[in-house]
């Protein structure tokens, strides 16, 4: 399953899948603070990627929830993975909210600074975490999609959806965001 958009220079891809076997430039991981690996996502990458991505993280120190940080990819196809922490969600948490935007936009801004021009997300904070996906959603298609259109340094920001019930979550979101954005037309 694909659903695809865009606005201005930028395509915004909804897929079902496999975050560990994009072929987009960067991947980004729902990692924890410590950042040395843990379940669900997390998990799965550093299972894909191999020791070596445990090592390069150790050096980091950590990453605070809200922040991200960059690594190589190790044994995965895409070069480099961006480790972003998002927020255990509490109901009505408008402090949640507020980290898991910030945690989009650190991703787009280390993404950025390193000259990446396609970018995948897992559905941060929806599993273990317990972000309901409808909100989590609408957070992180408004956030990557207000910042591409501000920037157009990013060609390509992929959502990867692990199971059919997100990608209908992700793709009713971004049809009703089409719906409101002139700008961000579905394709
Ligand atoms: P968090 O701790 O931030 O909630 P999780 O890793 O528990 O992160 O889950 C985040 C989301 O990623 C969940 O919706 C889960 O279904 C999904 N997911 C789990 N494994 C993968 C994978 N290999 N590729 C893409 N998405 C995945």
């Amino acid at each position: 399953m694909v659903m695809r958009a865009s606005i201005n220079s930028t395509t915004i891809e909804l897929v079902q899948g496999d975050i560990t076997r994009q072929d987009t430039e960067a991947i980004v991981n729902a990692a924890n603070t410590s950042l040395l690996g843990g379940g669900g996502v997390d998990g799965a990458i550093h299972h894909a990627a191999g020791p070596g991505l445990l090592a390069e993280t150790r050096t980091l120190g950590g990453c605070n929830t809200g922040d991200a940080r960059l690594t190589g990819g190790h044994n995965l196809q895409a070069r480099y993975i961006i480790h972003a922490v998002g927020p255990v969600y509490r109901p009505d948490d408008v402090e949640a909210a507020r980290l898991l935007a910030s945690a989009y936009r650190r991703r787009l801004e280390l993404a950025v600074e390193h000259g990446i021009k396609s970018i995948a997300f897992p559905a941060i904070s929806t599993g273990v975490y317990g972000y309901p996906l409808d909100e989590a959603a609408e957070i992180a298609l408004e956030t990557v999609i207000s910042l591409v259109a501000q920037s157009r340094d990013i060609g390509l920001a992929r959502f990867v959806l692990f199971d059919a019930r997100a990608f209908d979550v992700y793709s009713r979101t971004l049809s009703a965001m089409a719906d409101k954005k002139e700008d961000l037309r579905l394709l």
